[in-house]
């Protein structure tokens, strides 16, 4: 896989050379590549039992990946913070990713790299040092976090009565599947009549979302919370292009008194990219509509793509059925 300067160089599929099946995503599953529907893991996987996993989530934006070696970096990272190890190396994940976005055919993709704990051997310690880890992927035609409509009006949020969990129970900088807390706060949200939540750590400041980062624009600057969450890879691009802009950022403490004096707030996440806040608690920031400096910085995001910013294409002619079969 190469990086070309522009996603208008990368070449689209041909959707008559993809195998049907494969349309509404594909798993790659103990080396073999199936329907997403059909993708199912072991029961004893102490992934699923006890939520021994890490994960991470890359998109497709315009047949390309974007920022594919930054999740690489974070995903290994996350492995090396829970003592997990792979026999694949980064090229062959990776090449497994452009495998399954190719083989399904998708332009905008929603694609995830998971590594479980495995499970014990008959014989050996219940231990997850006696574990042997395994990989599992898919790519899914593409999730917005929030719907496009809810964001062109501006999403509207409540704090969560339910605090996140302490960073020192549940690290959440390794990207995790831990979402009691988050799960919690989104019915809290939809009772309250709500698209979504933010939730504050036990002190009472500002952490994160239900898969999405937090930022809110004190006294202009953009401010980011350095505590209780996912060091973002959206979050990233956004403070980088904020400094393009010459707009002041910075990840510092966000007080739950900042959010309610913000002149903006609004969430970034890769399945979605920059969302616009347009309530928090009944609160109503910019006459109720999505703010000007984030919908300037979310115009920016998707700009950059087009521009080949941290783009790399998808060889899909590499994985596409012969001709006429
Ligand atoms: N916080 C949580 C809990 C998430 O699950 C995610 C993404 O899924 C994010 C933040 C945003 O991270 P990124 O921008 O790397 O997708």
């Amino acid at each position: 896989m190469t990086t070309v300067t522009s996603t208008k160089a990368a070449p689209a599929p041909d959707l008559s050379r993809i195998d049907p099946a494969l349309a509404n995503g594909a798993a790659w599953i103990n080396g073999r590549i199936v329907p997403v529907g059909e993708a199912s893991i072991p029961i004893l996987d102490w992934g699923f039992t006890r939520s021994d996993v890490t994960y991470d989530v890359v998109h497709v934006w315009k047949n390309a990946f974007f920022r594919l070696d930054d999740h690489l970096d974070r995903f290994a990272a996350s492995m090396k913070g829970l003592r997990m190890s792979l026999d694949l190396d980064r090229a062959a994940i990776a090449g497994i990713l452009e495998e399954i976005v190719a083989r399904a055919g998708l332009s905008a993709s929603y694609v995830a790299m998971v590594c479980t704990r495995g499970n014990p051997a008959p014989g050996l310690p219940r231990h997850p040092a006696s574990c042997v880890n395994r990989f599992y992927a898919f790519a899914l035609p593409w999730v917005w976090v929030i719907p496009p409509d809810v964001q062109e009006r501006g999403t509207h949020v409540i704090v969560a009565k339910t605090p996140r969990i302490p960073t020192e129970c549940v690290d959440p900088t390794i990207k995790n599947y831990h979402w009691g807390d988050l799960t919690r706060a989104l019915f809290e949200a939809s009772d309250a009549g709500a698209d979504n939540a933010i939730l504050l750590d036990h002190e009472g400041f500002v952490t994160e979302g239900p898969g999405f980062n937090v930022f809110a624009i004190v006294d202009g600057t953009v401010v980011s919370p350095d505590r209780g969450a996912l060091e973002g890879i959206t979050r990233r691009s956004v403070l980088e292009i904020c400094t393009e802009l010459g707009i002041p950022n910075r990840i510092g403490p966000l007080s739950r008194a900042d959010l309610d004096r913000a002149d903006e707030v609004f969430f970034a996440t890769t399945a979605g990219g920059v969302m616009p806040v347009s309530r928090v608690d009944g609160r109503i920031y910019t006459n109720d509509r999505p703010g000007p400096v984030s919908v300037r910085l979310k115009d920016r995001y998707w700009a950059k793509h087009d521009e080949g910013w941290h783009v790399t294409p998808i060889d899909y002619a590499r994985y596409a059925r012969p001709l006429g079969s």
